[in-house]
């Protein structure tokens, strides 16, 4: 069985917004990375370029993989030891870094760049999938996150060259 494309992008985009983020957090994510280098950004450029990460497959499939687990993590559906690395979000664990990784590149390797820029800076949304608070687990969503922002700032930076230095 195939899936639809519209159904997995539907999908994707549900269970963001129910995870508590918002298209607008991711733009301004992409604001974040690439305000210093375009003198003329706004907000609907980046959301623009945000769509249009959101709408690849690849990218779909690392935010439903991702989302679950931290649903199932939540629940305390997941067997131990990966029950309780995911839980208190165990910073040797790594994979909700790599499953990150398949969005991180779809534009290009700067969006790797921004990737590391953006996990250690953690601007916005990040900083509050970031804070432990709460019974909510956001292992996997914080790379995710951080990862579709990073490559939408790529897209981004590629459609504009004669504005964007991505070399400063
Ligand atoms: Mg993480």
């Amino acid at each position: 069985m195939v899936i639809k494309g519209e159904t997995l992008e539907q999908k994707a985009r549900q269970l963001l917004k129910e995870r508590g983020v918002e298209v607008e957090d991711l733009a301004e994510l992409v604001m974040f990375l690439q305000k210093s280098y375009i003198d003329d950004l706004d907000l609907a450029a980046c959301l623009e370029n945000v769509n249009s990460v959101l709408s690849k497959r690849e990218v779909q499939n690392a935010i439903i993989t991702g989302i679950q687990l931290d649903i199932l993590a939540e629940k305390k559906q997941l067997l131990q030891p990966l029950q309780e690395i995911l839980e208190v979000d165990e910073g040797l664990y790594g994979i909700d870094e790599i499953l990150a990784l398949s969005i991180v590149n779809v534009y290009g390797s700067i969006g790797f760049t921004n990737y590391g820029y953006i996990d250690k800076v953690k601007p916005g949304i990040l900083a509050k999938l970031n804070s432990h608070e709460g019974p909510q687990v956001h292992t996997f969503l914080d790379d995710i996150v951080g990862a579709i922002a990073a490559a939408a700032a790529s897209r981004l930076a590629h459609s504009q060259p004669d504005k964007s230095d991505i070399t400063k």
